[in-house]
């Protein structure tokens, strides 16, 4: 696929432990296998959308030390553009420490370290990076303040315009207004709206000049919502074995299928089959599929 992408966002190294239980305060356990994936919904989205073929480049903060060569090892072997992901000094690569149980359920504590040093002045060094994008992504595991000047500048190019509001936290209309694709599980359009159902969500997010608004509602699909009216479209039916990193799969999707010229309708069902391949496998970044897996899929479908 043709088109160029820019996010900007977190890297992290998710250290995991496998264990029969999780402890309880104060104690000791001995777990299982221990491993390290590379991780931070950033680098995730920009892997997702990098295997659907778009160009990527990352504009993000990593420590100086293993695990940020390792993220940026990883990176490369996406084809990823690195350049713009600085390695700073006095502070630790951002990690999330995982712990899963015997029944798959995890409990993570995320360090965010060099990734809440991403700031206005990395944008300005990558300016040449914005103004060669089609579409800008963004999440939330970096400074607000530099999430909002990625979105400014993105619009002042004219450029198109992805958040996917993850962790959640409230939102201003000022911020919500630069972007083009607002991207929220149903949790967080609720959080970010501070509503108590989703309907509420939805209204109050347009009111407060969301454009195209695209909620991921996990095995139904998704709800996209304009001022114009509503239209659900499903999701593909797969056995979902892990449903770690489906949202950022749904993101890095949609915005190559955008970058690429898709019409709405289309990335979003190219999206939606990422996704779907996505939660058939085990881990964040390893479970992402290429272009062909998400097309094998389509084509199965329709
Ligand atoms: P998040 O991972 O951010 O919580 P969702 O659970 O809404 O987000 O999932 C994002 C997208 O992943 C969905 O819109 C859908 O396309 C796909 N997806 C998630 N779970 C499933 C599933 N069980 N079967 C098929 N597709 C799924």
């Amino acid at each position: 696929m043709k088109g160029r992408i820019l996010v900007v966002g977190s890297l992290n190294m998710d250290l995991v432990v496998r264990a029969s239980r999780h402890p309880l305060i104060g104690e000791t356990i001995l777990g299982g296998v221990f491993a390290t994936f590379p991780g931070g919904k950033g680098a995730n989205q920009a892997v997702a959308a990098a295997r659907m073929g778009v160009s990527v480049s990352m504009v993000g903060c990593v420590g100086k030390d293993g695990f940020g060569d390792e993220l940026l090892r990883a990176l490369a072997l996406d084809g990823i553009d690195s350049a713009h992901v600085s390695v700073v000094e006095n502070q630790a690569t951002g990690i999330a420490l995982i712990t899963v149980d015997s029944e798959g359920r995890n409990t993570i504590v995320v360090a965010s370290g060099a990734n809440l040093i991403l700031s206005a002045r990395h944008l300005e060094s990558a300016r040449a990076a914005f103004s060669s994008a089609d579409v800008l992504v963004l999440q939330l595991e970096t400074p607000l303040e530099t999430v909002r000047e990625a979105a400014r500048m993105a619009k002042q190019m004219g450029k198109q315009v992805v958040l996917n509001p993850a962790p959640a936290q409230p939102l201003d209309a000022e911020l919500l207004s630069l972007v083009d694709y607002f991207i929220p599980n149903e949790r967080e359009a609720m959080q970010v709206a501070g509503a108590d159902s989703l309907d509420d969500a939805i209204k109050k997010l347009l009111d407060m000049g969301v454009s195209n608004l695209l909620v991921t509602l996990g095995e139904k699909g998704v709800l996209v919502a304009t001022r114009a009216g509503r239209a659900s479209i499903p999701a593909f039916s797969v056995e979902a074995i892990d449903t770690v990193a489906a949202g950022d799969a749904f993101v890095g999707a949609f915005s190559a299928g955008l970058a690429n010229g898709m019409r709405l309708e289309d990335a979003v069902r190219l999206a939606n089959a990422a996704a779907a391949v996505s939660v058939t496998r085990r881990g964040a970044q390893p479970s992402l599929p290429t272009w062909d897996d998400a097309q094998e899929l389509l084509e199965r479908r329709f």
